[in-house]
């Protein structure tokens, strides 16, 4: 068993390690349990051309997700690159948190949850085998990959039309493939998707298989409709999923607030769990935005909610070192001693 941590952080992506630098930054030594295959999502992304501050092309995402880690570390995270196993939250104000890590039991006295979120999968025949190989969960990745290809993109709702309209001016062909006539996707996405002459929609059908075909870029989606029960095979250079996300909640989900999709459910425009001292940020907790940008700037609030709980809480003695006055204020203009 360790000594009580300030603050633990379980996850690693833009949420996970910006809270660990504004914690590391407030003299807090944050320890971030960040997996093996830390860096979240955009560790599996190429270009990220929408984080600000990277101008002249963007920076890859696993060069990001590398900077990310470094400067937290820079102002002293600590990290144990393992998974996290079990949590036994305290429910008391001032309660004493427990994480393990395989055997080894970590204790805290905040918390920050920031274990994202996946790309849901299909889960039919040939999308593990060929996934990074003709089957992808992101167009604005790996569009470039099928130019002059026909593809597909199954899903219905605005993220497969947004993939739909990005893949449309490098694929020669975007077949979108949904499980029903009607869609999820907001009008304007769905008039817009529609509105462009080489994406064509094929309701209602069901992804039953990918299979290889007869040469490179070749690949089969077998098809099955819905009400009838046909199956139809067709042509794809390659295939992407967008049919949502899993938030990757399953640790906590007896122990703190989760809606019915798996997200974990924050107090107002707070990362507050409802438990004293455990907060969550990113994609765990965000059906909507979903951004490098926007998990980073959760894993700030996270980290500042972190701090006033251990400055404000009467039975948790304010650790040493932390800055004074206005929090939020000391992130930015900090004492110089
Ligand atoms: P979503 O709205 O939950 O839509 C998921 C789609 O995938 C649905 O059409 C669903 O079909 C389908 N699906 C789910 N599981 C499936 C399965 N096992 N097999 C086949 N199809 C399956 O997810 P999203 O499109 O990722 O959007 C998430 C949120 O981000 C939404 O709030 C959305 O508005 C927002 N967003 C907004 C924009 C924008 O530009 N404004 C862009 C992207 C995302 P059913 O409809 O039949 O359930």
């Amino acid at each position: 068993m360790s000594d009580v941590e300030n603050v633990i952080i379980v996850g690693s992506g833009p949420a996970g390690y910006t809270a660990a630098l504004y914690t590391a930054r407030a003299n807090l030594s944050p320890l971030v349990i960040e997996g093996f295959l830390w860096g979240g999502l955009l560790q599996q992304t190429t270009e990220v051309e929408n984080y600000p501050g990277f101008p002249g092309g963007g920076i890859q995402g696993p060069e990001l997700m590398q900077k990310m880690r470094d400067q937290a570390e820079d102002f002293g995270a600590r990290y144990i690159t393992d998974q996290a196993s079990k949590l036994e939250l305290s429910t008391e104000p001032g309660g004493i948190h427990k994480v393990w890590v395989g055997d080894d039991e970590h204790q805290a006295r905040t918390v920050v949850l920031a274990m994202g979120a996946e790309h849901k999968k299909l889960g039919v025949p040939g999308e593990e085998e060929l996934a990074g190989a003709g089957v992808s969960y992101c167009a604005t990745c790996d569009a470039a990959f099928f130019k002059d290809k026909p593809t597909v993109i199954v899903g219905g709702g605005d993220s497969a039309m947004e993939e739909a309209i990005f893949l449309a001016k490098f694929a020669s062909k975007v077949y979108v493939v949904h499980r029903r006539d009607e869609f999820r996707a907001s009008k304007i996405m769905l008039d817009r998707a529609q509105g462009i002459e080489n994406i064509e929609f094929l309701t209602p059908y069901t992804v039953d298989a990918f299979l290889e075909g007869d040469g490179p870029f070749k690949r089969i989606a077998r098809l099955r409709h819905a009400e009838t029960d046909e199956t139809k095979d067709i042509e794809i250079g390659g295939a992407f999923i967008a049919i949502g996300h899993e938030p990757q909640s399953h640790i906590a989900d007896d122990q703190v607030r989760i809606d019915d999709e798996g997200y974990v459910v924050t107090e107002g425009k707070s990362t507050r769990t409802g438990l004293p001292g455990v907060f969550a940020a990113g994609d765990l907790v965000d059906h909507t935005y979903r951004q490098a940008v926007t998990a980073a700037g959760s894993g700030c609030q996270a980290a500042l909610d972190a701090e006033w709980y251990l400055r404000d809480t009467p039975q948790v003695p304010t650790p040493d070192g932390m800055p004074v006055g206005d929090l939020a204020e000391a992130q930015w203009a900090p004492t110089r001693s």
